[in-house]
């Protein structure tokens, strides 16, 4: 099938790319079981198949950037399960990320939506503006119900203990013993202001097995929340900032953050054909989860045990599993510790419904994808949930904690590990 795809807004290799993806496509339909959208909804145009022939006919001229066509698109996820199912290999990744730029430029948002996409954008990636609105959002807790549902949604996923305390880790933090290697870590701005005790149990958990950690103190946001709402110049900003920040004679980047860690691992594409390329194409080789990292570099230290046994579920983040292929190595590290049985979730390629600011821009089907994550964790009888992202431990805590579960990084269960006590 030949499509023929003017050049809007888009520069041309981006166009000539989305006209090659979209001909890998057979429509043969074996992505819509895992397509957590189409599940809830039953609607071919909340499948990945739907959705490419939206984005076909805009870009043919053939439908216009209307209601539906932004309804059905702003509904993705952006999860990729949809490329994990893909037997002709399909980078719907490709498509999404260059479409949303377009849709951003093309329709015409209501005010409350420009609103909450602007604050959203203005906030999240800026660690001392999102500090400050945490703060203002707990103080404004009690008012949840009058303000609007953007609002609503976000208050929803503050923490319950009041605002975490400000880590200052220092620049470079030494090996323990002998130096096996040498890595700058992202510590990242929402999970910094959220949960710096994952960046804080990282760092532990690399020391103790040989490794040298640097922290650039000028590192900001690494562009993946701009770049979800398609606001790509912004993302693209941030992460040449990213990128001049990041010393370049380390062994890798570290990631703690799946969504951050796929960001960082796309800079490659994002710069493609441009002055920025090579450079952009060096880091992405050198970013790496940190589960992959350790598990390749093996422990030089086995864990000694928590001080009784658990039954944990591993939840795959999307932008670890599917973007990222990280799967085995996260498993392995927490199998490693002693007495921890490690159990799987049903329809694990299913997204929780965090995926970046999905679960505050599209509350309702956020909420939807929630109670079946935590259905189907309850179906592992397990006591917590380990998971190496943010977004999905917020996520996912907010929908256990009413059942006595808890929800934890991995690097914070190897943490304690290490410390042989259980702290929950
Ligand atoms: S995206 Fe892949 S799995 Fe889905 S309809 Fe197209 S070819 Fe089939
Ligand atoms: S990225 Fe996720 S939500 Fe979007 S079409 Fe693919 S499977 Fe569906």
């Amino acid at each position: 099938m030949e499509t023929n795809i003017p050049l809007a807004d888009l520069d041309k290799p981006a166009v000539q790319r989305m006209n090659d993806v979209i001909k890998t496509c057979v429509h043969c339909g074996f992505c819509l079981p895992t397509c957590p959208t189409y599940l809830e909804t039953g609607s071919e145009l909340d499948s990945p198949r739907g959705r490419i022939y939206l984005m076909k006919g805009v870009l043919e001229n053939t439908l216009t950037m209307d209601d539906e066509v932004a309804q059905h698109i702003d509904a993705c996820l952006g999860c990729l399960a949809c490329v994990t199912a893909c037997p002709s290999g399909v980078q719907y990744n490709e498509l999404i990320d260059n479409f949303r730029p377009k849709l951003e430029a093309e329709y015409a948002r209501t005010p409350l939506d420009r609103f909450s996409r602007w604050m959203l954008s203005e906030v999240l990636p800026y660690r001392e503006r999102f500090r400050l609105a945490v703060l203002l959002g707990t103080l404004g807790k009690p008012f949840a119900g009058l303000m609007p549902k953007p609002l609503k949604a976000m208050l929803s996923l503050l923490p319950t203990k009041g605002l975490p305390k400000r880590e200052d880790f220092g620049e470079v933090i030494p090996a323990q013993g002998t130096r096996r290697a040498r890595v700058a870590l992202l510590i990242g701005c929402v999970q910094t202001v959220l949960a710096p005790e994952i960046n804080a149990a990282t760092i532990r958990v690399l020391t103790r097995n040989g490794v040298e950690v640097v922290i650039p103190r000028d590192q900001g946001c690494c562009g993946a929340l701009t770049l979800h709402m398609g606001q790509r110049e912004d993302g693209k900003q941030f992460a040449r900032r990213l990128m001049q920040a990041f010393p370049t004679d380390v062994d890798a980047v570290i990631t703690n953050a799946a969504g951050c860690g796929s960001a960082l691992k796309d800079y490659a594409h994002l710069f493609e054909n441009e002055p920025d390329a090579q450079a952009a194409h060096d880091f992405s080789a050198r970013a790496q989860d940190v589960s992959q990292f350790l598990a390749d570099l093996g422990l030089a230290e086995q864990p000694t045990g928590l001080g009784r046994s658990l039954r944990i579920a591993y939840h795959d983040a999307c932008h670890l599993g599917h973007a990222q292929g990280v799967r085995s190595q996260p498993r392995q590290l927490l199998m490693s510790i002693p007495n921890v049985e490690v159990v799987e979730v049903p329809e694990a390629e299913i997204c929780c419904g965090s995926a970046g600011v999905y679960n505050i821009t599209q509350l309702e089907m956020a909420n939807d994808l929630l109670a079946r994550k935590v259905n189907n964790i309850g179906l592992t009888k397990t006591d917590g949930v380990v998971a190496g992202n943010i977004g999905c431990l917020t996520q996912i805590q907010r929908g256990i904690k009413s059942k006595g579960m808890w929800a934890v990084h991995t690097m914070q269960l190897l943490d304690w590990a290490y410390s042989g006590k259980f702290p929950l």
